[in-house]
C-alpha cells in the first residue's frame, strides 16, 4: 500500500549509480532512510523536493519494523528559497539538519521525532525570515539538549556547588566557581559572557524574540554547547566549521 507523509529532508548521500539515500524526519514515522532511484539525473522530477532543508511530501510503501524504504514519489511543500540562495543561511540550515539527524535515533521514538520536526520547522522559518542565524542555532541546540536531558549545569559550580560562577567547563558540563576554575586551569570569563551563556542554556527556541533583544553575538555560546555535545555524547557536528567560516 502507498502512504504519503510530510517530511523534512535532512541529508542526501550518493548511492549506486544515479541513486541517492535520503534521510528524512517524519512526524508520523520518525527518522527514515529513503532510497531514491535516478534522483541524480538532472531531469529527475523528484530531485528538487529531495534537497536537504526542504519540506516535502513523499510517497513510500510503509511497513512497521523497517526504517528504509524505496521512494515512489516526492513533491516540494516548502522550498525555503531565501535560505538556499544565501551562503550564511544555507550553512546555518546545514548545521540545523545535521544536529536534527545526529540527535534523532532511528528507533521509532515518535514523540522525540515530532519534537524535533516541529523545532526544525520553527528554526527554518526564522532563518527564512533573515533572523539572526547564530542565535537561532544556539537556541535550537539548547532546546534539543534540554529534550535529551543534556543541558549544562549553569546554576552553580558543578564541582563544589558554590553559586559564584567564574568559568565554563566543557569537560564538567557547566559552570565552575573561581576556586575550582583556577584549580582546573580554566580561564575565567566576564560576567557578560557568563550571563549570556546561562541565558542561552536555559532558553528554548520559542524564547528567540526575547533572547535576540538581549544579546549580540551568540556564536561562542553555540560553539561551547557543540563542544559539550561532542564531549558528553560523542556527537560531532562537522558542518559547523563551514558555518564558522562564512559567519561574520
Ligand atoms: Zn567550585
Amino acid at each position: 500500500m502507498n502512504d504519503t507523509t510530510e517530511v523534512m529532508i535532512l541529508k542526501q548521500t550518493d548511492y549506486r549509480e544515479r541513486a541517492a539515500l535520503v534521510t528524512v524526519l517524519s512526524k508520523e514515522y520518525g527518522k527514515l532512510t529513503l532510497s531514491a532511484e535516478g534522483v541524480r539525473k538532472l531531469t529527475s522530477k523528484n530531485a528538487g523536493a529531495l534537497i536537504p532543508c526542504t519540506k516535502a511530501s513523499v510517497t513510500i510503501d510503509y511497513s512497521e519494523g523497517r526504517t528504509m524504504f524505496r521512494l515512489k514519489g516526492a513533491r516540494t511543500v516548502k522550498a525555503y528559497r531565501n535560505i538556499h540562495k544565501d551562503l550564511v543561511l544555507s550553512a546555518a540550515a546545514g548545521v540545523l539538519s545535521e544536529i536534527a539527524d545526529q540527535m534523532t535515533y532511528t528507533d521509532h521514538d515518535i514523540v522525540s521525532a515530532v519534537h524535533t520536526y516541529t523545532l526544525l520547522e520553527e528554526a527554518l522559518d526564522l532563518l527564512e525570515n533573515n533572523e539572526k542565524s547564530d542565535t537561532v542555532l544556539a537556541l535550537f541546540l539548547s532546546t534539543m539538549m534540554k529534550n535529551a536531558g543534556m543541558s549544562p549545569n549553569v546554576d552553580e559550580c558543578v564541582m563544589c556547588g558554590r553559586t559564584n560562577a567564574a568559568a565554563v567547563s566543557v569537560r564538567d558540563g557547566g559552570f565552575l566557581c573561581d576556586r575550582c576554575a583556577a584549580q582546573a586551569g580554566i580561564p575565567p570569563r566576564s560576567v557578560t559572557e557568563l550571563k549570556r551563556f546561562r541565558l542561552i542554556s536555559k532558553a528554548e527556541l520559542k524564547h528567540y524574540p526575547i533572547v535576540k533583544e538581549s544579546t549580540e553575538r551568540t556564536i561562542e555560546d553555540l560553539a561551547i554547547l557543540l563542544e559539550i555535545l561532542n564531549r558528553h555524547a560523542g556527537i560531532e557536528i562537522r558542518s559547523f566549521s563551514l558555518y564558522q567560516r562564512v559567519f561574520h
